[in-house]
């Protein structure tokens, strides 16, 4: 039999006693039961917040926690469950070193199995760690609630960005604010009213909303002006997205009068109209990413609507000129906004307007301003994952790509730990292949 310390050592209890251990078996096989409890220091403390309290009551006897295998065993850790009362959460259960308040597994079992679960399916996992996949949701659900409470999403904060946005269609609204450095959505609050600005800036604090370099929006006075109180050296941008949605909202305005002209009235559709349909795709997507036909209907536009075809080029350039940084960019820009000054567009006309109503942001966004939406420079890439706390990842070694001829399969491992009968509950009427392939896979477990 292995001695107390061994124990102890092998599964890395920190401020635990082991009092003893013992092989015991169940209907699921043998395992390692090993009785603890905590050290004096860590003893009698609050569950849901450490802090030391007065004895309450015996609780509910004795209680199990699922410990990480040791080879082929389970493990369970047992001990004494007392009940403290807290002075702020009142009577509840002790704190368990090594394990989360309200769980039923080791703190080490919950993270192996969150971290597990972040790259193979929750059934995958339940498999390996001989639980349940509902136990795997229950310990991911706890793992992230913990992750997310010690993690300060606004701390360090440097390049913001604010926006709104609409859901149900467009009858509510949320203020969400972005870290341009992570790519993280750090805050949201519910309305788009100064109000909800003014509640980021509060729970930001004056000592971090004064760490602000940039704070990018859409040019709306309810966030500017709230920007400007409580971040008065951040430097205000017009976030680049928005104003080229502006820009391309004006185009797409262009386009639905000249679709309208051709169907000589609303409901009825001509040869002309129907030619044109496929007209807002190719107007709105990026020249670098039509398709054949997309580019044959620009090119008819080119030919049949001037018009048209102008507010296409002032979007395009519109969109090209914002990406170009400092003196040459707001050179481009004024150059810019005279051409559709004169474009005898109305639509592009009143939105030259607008853009004008903010040069001092504008021109903070040609010097060095973040945008709300960061498009990577190959759009059909994806970018590499930023390095985020709140994320359990598994480094992956990076490997080329094969579209044809694979390495050859390698014959399947045979896995270390017998198979558990726990089986997510879709997973029982599997086809009759997958039936042979896991009967096989038993086999080899056997
Ligand atoms: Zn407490």
């Amino acid at each position: 039999m292995l001695g107390v310390r061994v124990i102890h050592r092998m599964l890395g209890l920190e401020r635990t006693v082991v009092e003893a251990a013992e092989i015991a078996a169940d209907e699921a096989g043998e395992y390692l039961a090993v009785a603890v409890r905590p050290r004096k220091k860590a003893a009698r403390r609050c569950g849901r917040c450490q802090t030391r309290a007065p004895w309450y009551n015996n609780g509910g006897g004795r209680r199990w926690w699922r410990g990480l295998d040791l080879g082929t065993l389970r493990v369970w850790l047992h001990s004494d469950a007392p009940r403290v009362n807290c002075p702020v959460h009142g009577p509840t259960v002790a704190a368990m070193p090594r394990a989360r308040h309200g769980s039923r597994f080791t703190t080490a079992f919950e993270d192996t199995t969150a971290w597990l679960a972040a790259h193979a399916s929750a059934s995958a996992v339940a498999e390996l760690l001989r639980t349940t996949w509902r136990a795997v949701s229950g310990i991911i659900t706890r793992v992230v609630a913990d992750r997310a409470g010690a993690l300060d999403r606004l701390a360090g904060l440097t390049r913001i960005g604010i926006d709104e946005i609409a859901y149900r269609k467009g009858h509510r609204y949320l203020v969400v604010v972005v870290d341009h450095d992570s790519g993280r959505i750090v805050w949201s609050g519910e309305g788009r009213r100064k109000q909800t600005v003014e509640a980021f800036f509060a729970a930001l604090g004056p000592q971090r909303a004064a760490a602000l370099t940039h704070v990018s929006a859409d040019g709306a006075d309810w966030i500017g002006d709230v920007v400007a109180e409580c971040a008065p050296q951040a430097v205000r941008c017009l976030d680049a997205f928005h104003a080229v949605g502006w820009v391309t909202d004006a185009l797409d305005e262009v386009r639905r009068h000249v679709w309208n002209q051709l169907r000589g009235g609303k409901g009825r559709s001509t040869t002309e109209s129907k030619a044109f349909k496929g007209a807002r795709w190719a107007l709105w997507k990026n020249p670098d990413r039509l398709n054949p036909q997309q580019k044959a209907t620009l090119a008819s536009i080119q030919a049949t609507n001037r018009p048209l075809y102008r507010a296409y080029l002032l979007k395009e350039q519109f969109r090209e000129l914002i990406q170009i940084k400092g003196d040459d960019g707001r050179l481009l820009l004024a150059a810019w906004l005279r051409w559709a000054g004169r474009s005898k567009i109305p639509a592009i006309v009143k939105v030259a307007k607008k853009i004008r109503r903010h040069p001092a942001e504008l021109h903070n966004t040609l010097d060095s301003g973040p945008s709300n939406v960061q498009r990577p420079r190959r759009s059909h890439r994806h970018p590499p994952p930023r390095p985020d706390p709140t994320r359990l990842r598994l480094r992956q070694p990076e490997r080329a790509h094969r579209h044809r001829r694979p390495h050859p399969r390698r014959p399947l491992p045979t896995p270390a730990r017998p198979l558990t009968t726990h089986r997510h509950p879709r997973k029982q009427q599997e086809s009759p292949k997958w039936l042979a392939q896991h009967a096989q896979l038993r086999r080899f477990a056997a």
